[in-house]
């Protein structure tokens, strides 16, 4: 982004060279000798005419910037956003209403006036302080990249405000830095309403859980004690305690899923890393996704370059993040299909792991939302209506906290394969 210029206004000398000229026209005209008197006056005429000509253009470009200028302005005032402009010395250029409500000041008194970190103390223009000085804030977390311009989230107490502030550069016409321009938004209500919504989710996402935790566990040990003999005789029954079991099972994935992603949301997704062996890591995951693959009649295969790659990770987190992988090959794959999982050393001592199916396949179109939280490609939705679009969301975030890196793949109607790298903690051989 470019840095904005303050608006120039030069002045209008040419007006002074023009009245030189009509005056040598007239002083040409009195002493001249006639004959020499008319020819200078022609040249003396045209060349201010030429200067008047100049001047009206130049004035009217002047009158342009200044129409543009005062658009400028009148846009500066009237936006909901607080503006504060500020010369390399920290003094107040100019400050705009929603500013001076935002910080409880008037123009008059901010303008000229020398910002300086101690100034946090007077009450009066603490608010201020810390917006320009971020580092006196309650809280201050920078979103943007190095370079301009700074995008800094603040957080101010009594009176609650949070703000996220857009620092950048106004430059002049020679390129050289001659002060600031701060734009800042202010997103207490809207971040108080991000928050009591998110809060509610989790309120009602665990009220859900606990009554769904009992159906379950009813359909769980009815299932189990209806046995094999009584299933065969009542057919129906164990149809239908079967089905009230998968929901049931389907119905705490998706709360779980909800609230695992609130917990990512608030950074409250805490991770408990140790020393693994990502090899039985897989091959347990293998093993407790072969149970509804079986239901599902899809072969499940596992090949690994080596018997040990030590990775640093939180296996139950990570199980979770590849356990969402696996579901999805199983449930979206096609009839009799299979599932590869394949681990294997990558670049930069880190090692892949890919997971194929023979599935249904991604549009590939929508190959870029996967990861986004609550997508579902139609395809899916028609194979299986129950989801919460949130599985490969919780995948990317837990991968990521691992340092590794989430990738997909897909053809519609062959088959897709995901696959991750993680960095591995002593060198693959
Ligand atoms: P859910 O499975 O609950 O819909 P996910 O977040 O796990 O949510 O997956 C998001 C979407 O990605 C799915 O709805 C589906 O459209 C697509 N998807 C993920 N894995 C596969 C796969 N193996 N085959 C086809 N589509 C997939």
């Amino acid at each position: 982004m470019n840095a904005p210029r303050l608006p120039w206004c030069k002045g209008g000398k040419t007006l002074a060279i023009a009245l030189v000229f009509l005056a040598l026209v007239v002083l040409n005209i009195i002493f001249a000798p006639l004959g020499l008197a008319i020819f200078d006056a022609i040249l003396l005429l045209g060349t201010g005419a030429l200067v008047i000509g100049t001047e009206n253009k130049a004035e009217k470009e002047v009158f342009k910037n200044k129409a543009k200028g005062s658009e400028l302005r009148s846009l500066i005032e009237n936006t909901k956003d607080g503006v504060v402009m500020y010369d390399t010395n920290f003094t107040i250029l100019d400050v705009n209403q929603s500013a001076e409500k935002m910080f409880n000041v008037s123009r008059e008194e901010v303008l000229g006036k020398q910002m300086q970190p101690e100034m946090v103390r007077s009450p009066r223009l603490r608010i201020m302080v810390q917006t320009i000085f971020p580092s006196l804030a309650v809280s201050m977390n920078t979103i943007s990249d190095a370079g301009w311009p700074k995008v800094v989230d603040l957080v101010f107490d009594d009176p609650r405000l949070e703000v996220r502030t857009i620092l950048n550069q106004i430059t002049n016409e020679k390129g050289e830095v001659v002060g600031f321009i701060k734009i800042i938004s202010n997103n207490t209500r809207e971040n108080t309403i991000l928050q009591s919504k998110s809060e509610f989710l989790t309120v009602s996402a665990h009220q859900l859980r606990t009554p769904l935790t009992a159906i379950n566990w009813t359909f769980e040990s009815l299932r189990s004690s209806l046995g094999d003999d009584f299933a065969k005789k009542r057919n129906e029954i164990s149809n239908l305690v079967n089905e009230g079991w998968e929901l049931a099972k389907r119905s705490l994935k998706i709360i779980d899923d909800l609230l695992n992603a609130s917990k990512i949301e608030e950074g409250k997704f805490g991770f408990d890393f140790g020393k693994i062996n990502l090899v039985d890591l897989m091959k347990s995951l293998q093993s407790a996704a072969s149970v509804v693959a079986k239901e599902y009649g899809i072969t499940l295969n596992l090949s690994s370059a080596s018997p040990d790659y030590e990775v640093k990770a939180d296996a139950e987190k990570l199980g979770m993040a590849v356990t969402n992988i696996l579901d999805n090959a199983v449930k979206y794959n096609s009839k009799n299909g299979t599932v590869s999982i394949a681990i294997e050393p990558s670049e930069g001592n880190t090692v892949t792991v890919s997971i194929s199916d023979t599935g249904i396949g991604i549009p590939k179109e929508n190959l870029g939302k996967i990861f986004q939280k609550f997508y579902r490609s139609e395809n899916a939705q028609a194979t299986e209506p129950n989801g919460s679009g949130l599985g490969m969301y919780i995948t990317k975030n837990i991968i990521e906290a691992h340092g590794g890196s989430v990738f997909v793949e897909s053809i519609i109607g062959r088959g897709t394969t995901f696959w991750f790298t993680l960095p591995l903690e002593t060198p693959s051989s």
